[in-house]
């Protein structure tokens, strides 16, 4: 059995490309970097790789993760700059004893050391979205409004084209994770972040046991959502666990995102987006969220790629409902869409 599941709808090329490697006997340690490599290199995604939005001083820092279920080796980058393919620098420095989380210019002195293509990260269209924040924010400011972090994403602009009732604010990784016939799983993510975050920040997706997790012998977990939330719970690690002990993947993704976003909720008076997709030794899968609308797409042996949307319930399960094609083109043409100043 192989299988493979990522998410947001952002990563259905590079699951594709994927599942191919997989049913021609791929492994799942290149399966699923060619996958995050796929939405790292496209322009239009603007919270991953090439295209992903800046920091507040219009700098993009780039986190990723990579991690082996085999060994338990795991190698990730915070705060990378200008290398095309931060998911590709997170292997590699999976592959040593000690180092193995880099961040900022350590993490760029690494890459170029290792012959890393250089890449400058900033788009244009970037660019205008900086300056069109900026402008908002300024306006915000003079209204006496408070400033919230993130902005809202093309995936949730999509959501509303297509009639479907969508929360607030995203900033979306894409986080993977694979299993090959030879049941090595392996998982990874990759993200700009937070748009407008302070220089430095780092999230969760290349934090081991938050926003990722994985171990052949259970199953593997990665999120998406606001870094600092997820990073209070090591969620990802809760949900490999909870599999480990026999759970279905979805059962251990509603149960720990139900509660954990409950706890925050009672603790803090707020919870932030916190979204998760997990596969298991076996192939199942599941995937969970407390934000109405998170996309995600899995692909298994003998099935077709699938772009599904998640709702959750009031009594913490997680609904999946098969994106329709008009979400679909909504999504790509919100991508797509021109932008002006
Ligand atoms: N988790 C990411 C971060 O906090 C962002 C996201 O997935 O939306 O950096």
């Amino acid at each position: 059995m192989w299988g493979i599941i990522a998410t947001w709808r952002m990563a259905l090329d590079g699951i594709e490309g994927a599942a191919k490697q997989l049913e021609e006997g791929g492994r799942a340690d290149d399966a699923v970097e060619a996958a995050i490599r796929e939405v790292e290199d496209f322009p239009y995604f603007k919270s991953v790789g090439y295209g992903g939005l800046p920091n507040e001083q219009m700098v993009v820092e780039l986190d990723a993760a990579f991690m082996d279920g085999n060994t338990l080796s795991f190698g990730a980058v915070g705060a990378l700059h200008d290398f095309a393919n931060p998911v590709s620098v997170a292997r590699a420095l999976a592959a040593d004893d000690a180092n193995n989380l880099l961040v900022g210019e350590g993490a760029d002195l690494f890459a170029e050391r290792a012959g890393f293509e250089r890449k400058a990260m900033l788009t244009d269209r970037a660019k205008v979205f900086y300056r069109k924040r900026l402008a908002e924010d300024e306006k915000r400011r003079q209204e006496g409004a408070a400033l919230e972090l993130g902005e809202p994403e093309a995936e949730q602009e999509a959501a509303r084209g297509a009639g479907i009732a969508s929360a607030p604010r995203g900033h979306d990784t894409v986080g993977a994770v694979c299993l090959d016939e030879q049941g090595l799983m392996t998982c990874a993510t990759s993200t700009s972040g937070l748009f407008m975050k302070r220089p430095g920040r780092v999230g969760d997706s290349p934090i081991p046991g938050a926003g990722f997790y994985v171990d052949s012998e259970a199953g593997g977990a990665a999120s998406t959502g606001l870094g600092e939330d997820v990073m209070k719970g090591c969620l990802a690690y809760e949900i490999v666990r909870l599999m480990g002990e026999g759970l279905h993947p979805q059962a251990a993704c509603e149960q720990v995102v139900s509660a954990f976003s409950d706890k925050l909720t009672r603790r803090r008076g707020k919870a932030g987006d916190i979204s998760f997709v997990a596969m298991d030794r076996a192939g199942r899968w599941g995937a969970a969220s407390n934000l109405e609308g998170f996309s995600f797409v899995v692909q298994t042996q003998g099935s077709e790629p699938q772009v599904y949307l998640a709702h959750p319930q009031a009594d913490g399960s997680c609904a999946h409902e098969l994106a329709s094609q008009e979400w679909q083109d909504a999504y790509m043409a919100a991508r797509l869409a021109p932008v002006s100043e």
